[in-house]
Formats: C-alpha cells, sequence, structure tokens
C-alpha cells in the first residue's frame, strides 16, 4: 500500500526530501508558506560547497553531494529548461589556531579528497593580489590593532574541487521539479499552524487555510523555522541538542570587477568568507569571529532585513585587509538571511520520540552543499525506522552512491553527545 508524507518547507532541504520520498513511492505533499520553493533561507545561501568538517560523516557527506552538483541534471534525472551550476572555483582554507590543519587532512585522506597545503609563494600566486600575512585574531575595524603589522605568514589548505552553486534558489527549484516530476503536490502560501497526533503517533498538520491534511509520516525541513514546528509537535525534551535562529549579512561587492576570480576563501585570519559570484563581484560574509557580537533572534517575524552600516564596514573592510586593491562602494548590495543553528552547527537528520514526526533542521548555515545527498539519507532513515530499526541504539548508515563511502546517520542524532570538535562556528 502506498504511504503517504507531509513535508514542511520547500527549502532546497525539503525539495530534496520530498524529491526522494516521491521517488520511492509516498504520495507526498509539500507545504510552504512561501509562494515558491527556495523562498526561505535557501534564496540567502552564500552556496559555498567546500569539504572542511570536523567529522568523518560530515566530510563523507560534502564529498557525495558535491558529485551530485557535479553531475546535476542527469542526478534529477529530469529535463528542464534551467539548472543550477557548479561553478568549480576550488577552496583555500586559511589556518588558524583553533582550526589546525592536522585532523582535517586525516579525514581528506580518509574520504580521498586530494589537497595541497600552500604557503605564502602559492598563496600569492594562486590569488592574485591576496595579502598573505597573519593579522589573527580578527578585530573590529574601531579597534586601533586592526591596522597593525602582520605577524607572520599564512598557511591554506588548498583543493581543486569545490566552488560554489551559481544559484541557490534555482538549485531548489530544480528539485522541487523533481519532486513534482514524480507525483509530489506543491501546496504554496500555506502555513502549518499545528501538528495533528493523537497518543501513538504523529497524523497530520492543520494550515492557515482552516483545512487539515494527514499523512503516514511528517517531516519538519522548516530551516529557522524548525523550532517553533518542533513546539507545534511537542517534541524536543529529548534533544540534547539545541536549536536557534542567527541574523548573518552577506555582501556583494563589484568594486572593482573580477578582483576575485579564482577559490573561495575561508579567513577564519580575518573572520570572513569570500567567493568569486556570477558578474565579476565578490560575495562575502562573517564566519563568526569573537571580535562580532552574534545576532540571535528570538522573534522571527520581526527580523531586521536590512543591512546595517556596521557589519558592512566591519566585514567589508577585514575582506579589503585581503584584498588590498578592493575599493569600498558607496552604494553596496547584498542581503541578509538567518541561520537555523545547533548547538554544535551540525545539523539535526533524525527521527523523534513522535513516531512518525522527523526532522532535518539545525543545518546551522552549512548544508546547502549536501542538498543533492540530505534527501537520499533521510529517505533511508524514514524508510528503515517506519520498518522497525532502532535507529537511537544502532544507528542507520546509508552508502553514497558516487563515493561508496557509509555515512553514519547516527552522527546526526538530536540525542548526540555535542561535537566537541566542532569550530563552533558555520564552518561546523
Ligand atoms: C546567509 C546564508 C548563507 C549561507 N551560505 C551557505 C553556504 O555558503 N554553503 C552552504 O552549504 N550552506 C549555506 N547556508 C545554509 C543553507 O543555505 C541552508 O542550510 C539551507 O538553505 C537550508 O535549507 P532548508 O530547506 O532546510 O531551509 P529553508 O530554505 O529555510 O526552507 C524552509 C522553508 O520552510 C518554510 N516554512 C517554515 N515554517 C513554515 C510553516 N509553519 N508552514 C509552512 N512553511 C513553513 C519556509 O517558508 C521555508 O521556505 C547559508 C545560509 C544563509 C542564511
Amino acid at each position: 500500500m502506498s504511504k503517504s508524507a507531509i513535508v514542511i518547507g520547500a527549502g532546497v532541504i525539503g525539495s530534496s526530501v520530498a524529491w526522494e520520498l516521491a521517488k520511492n513511492g509516498y504520495s507526498v505533499t509539500v507545504v510552504d508558506k512561501e509562494s515558491g520553493a527556495g523562498q526561505g533561507s535557501t534564496s540567502a545561501s552564500s552556496a559555498v560547497i567546500r569539504f572542511n568538517y570536523s567529522t568523518f560523516d560530515s566530510v563523507a557527506l560534502a564529498w557525495e553531494s558535491y558529485r551530485g552538483w557535479q553531475n546535476w541534471p542527469a542526478h534529477l534525472g529530469i529535463k528542464l529548461d534551467h539548472y543550477a551550476e557548479v561553478v568549480n572555483a576550488g577552496v583555500v582554507m586559511v589556518e588558524v589556531p583553533f582550526m589546525p590543519f592536522e585532523p582535517t587532512e586525516a579525514l581528506f585522506k580518509a574520504v580521498g579528497i586530494p589537497y595541497e597545503i600552500w604557503g605564502a609563494a602559492e598563496l600569492a600566486l594562486g590569488i592574485p593580489g591576496f595579502d598573505t600575512g597573519k593579522y589573527w585574531p580578527p578585530k573590529q575595524i574601531t579597534d586601533d590593532e586592526f591596522w597593525d603589522e602582520a605577524k607572520g605568514e599564512l598557511t591554506a589548505m588548498y583543493t581543486n574541487d569545490g566552488g560554489y552553486v551559481n544559484d541557490p534558489l534555482l538549485a531548489a527549484q530544480n528539485l522541487a521539479a523533481a519532486a513534482v516530476a514524480n507525483g509530489a503536490v506543491m501546496k504554496f502560501r500555506t502555513a502549518v499552524t499545528g501538528i495533528i497526533k493523537n497518543d501513538e503517533r504523529v497524523l497530520g498538520v492543520s494550515l492557515s487555510d482552516g483545512s487539515e491534511l494527514y499523512a503516514d509520516i511528517v517531516i519538519n525541513v522548516g530551516g529557522p523555522w524548525s523550532g517553533k514546528i518542533n513546539e507545534m509537535a511537542g517534541v524536543g525534551e529529548d534533544f540534547t541538542i539545541s536549536v536557534r535562529p542567527m541574523r548573518q549579512e552577506v555582501h556583494h561587492i563589484s568594486t572593482p570587477l573580477n578582483l576575485l576570480t579564482g577559490p573561495m576563501i575561508g579567513d577564519m585570519d580575518l573572520g570572513t568568507y569570500m567567493r568569486p559570484s556570477p558578474g565579476g563581484a565578490i560575495l562575502l560574509g562573517g564566519t563568526e569571529p569573537e571580535c562580532e557580537p552574534l545576532e540571535w533572534v528570538d522573534d522571527l517575524d520581526n527580523v531586521n532585513m536590512v543591512r546595517t552600516q556596521a557589519l558592512f564596514e566591519s566585514q567589508v573592510m577585514r575582506v579589503a585587509r585581503r584584498l588590498p586593491a578592493l575599493q569600498m562602494p558607496s552604494s553596496p548590495s547584498g542581503i541578509v538571511g538567518i541561520y537555523d543553528v545547533a548547538a554544535d552547527w551540525t545539523p539535526i537528520y533524525d527521527k523523534t520520540n513522535l513516531p512518525g514526526y522527523y526532522v532535518a533542521m539545525g543545518t546551522s548555515g552549512n548544508q546547502f552543499k549536501n542538498a543533492p545527498f540530505v534527501g537520499k539519507l533521510m529517505f533511508k532513515l524514514i524508510s528503515e525506522v517506519e520498518a522497525g530499526a532502532d535507529h537511537d541504539n544502532n544507528p542507520v548508515e546509508i552508502v553514497g552512491e558516487y563515493t561508496g563511502h557509509k555515512i553514519n546517520i547516527g552522527t546526526y542524532s538530536r540525542k548526540r553527545k555535542i561535537n566537541e570538535n566542532s569550530s563552533g562556528t558555520v564552518m561546523g
């Protein structure tokens, strides 16, 4: 008998989950309060693809997913007019005291990711105009020490693989189209206002139009709203990992054009990341350096979605320290987005103690890249748990289709021990 599922949220992760469930015989309805797929936090994503994570499973998941991006039209298996594209710009991650390379090197070797260690000479050659000085720790531009001379030269880890996806919104739309092609129904401009359940399991959802929708399973993929949706479901008591939304600003600088055409750069030394953007601009944001206050959000309906002068100046000036030819524009562009931050910056892909109710949440500003495979991971988890697997005690595993790596889904458990190796930042 065909099973039915409700997916709450049509972001890049929700659409991937919906697609995988629909492809595997579920009758799927996706509910989203916005007017189309990908219009939540996905549309603000910097869409960077890199592999530096602090656990084997997370490195393997990013590597497996990257193969999906590289084969995107074939991966989706449907004919569309427009596909998102991966821009294989490469990745440079500079070394900082709290993120030494050795553990990452060991993980890259285990997963089979080719990399090089770059010193100042390679950095200067690989990224024209790059200041190779060490300025650690990151400082506010109002701090006199911000202007101090560099103390030594940077070392960095370079991967020729990775880069970014040119259009994150289109990527979500592609996944939603693949879900629809497999029979999923998209219900937009409709909010989930309640979770319906009985003593045994979840039964469905109530909707803002006054109707109710029933299904065998419900998956919360609500992005920054996921915590609120869990409150509606009455789940969360057994979570050891808390989640909380956080406001972020991303800036686009095109003065001068084509200043950065090479790799994406994770510059924890100055507390920023940057990547080339289509059209020759630079897209840049922060990496939660200690000098910058974290902007936790308690009221998601009242977030300042306008970028602030203070953050613009501090983030862009720190990037200008690295790329001295950058000119401060008088009319910058950019975007405000919200991360769904988990306590250890690692997502929660799990069942809950409400049978039939699953979560793909806490994506912590770093899971866009994993959208090609997270749907498969969630389908594997759901099908095993619905068939009786005791995932909390014997975690379900999944084997990557492209890489053959075994990924332990228990790494993403709501009840895991906090990942002590996490950088405590968007890097995961
Ligand atoms: C500024 C920024 C930069 C980022 N950069 C990167 C990056 O470089 N690389 C990377 O890998 N990741 C990055 N990320 C993270 C990545 O974009 C997210 O992890 C990913 O987009 C999350 O997708 P999602 O589908 O889980 O959530 P979302 O895209 O937020 O989708 C959730 C959906 O749920 C809907 N919803 C919520 N509540 C309800 C409700 N009650 N009823 C109906 N619908 C509801 C929303 O409307 C929304 O469409 C970034 C994120 C941000 C914000």
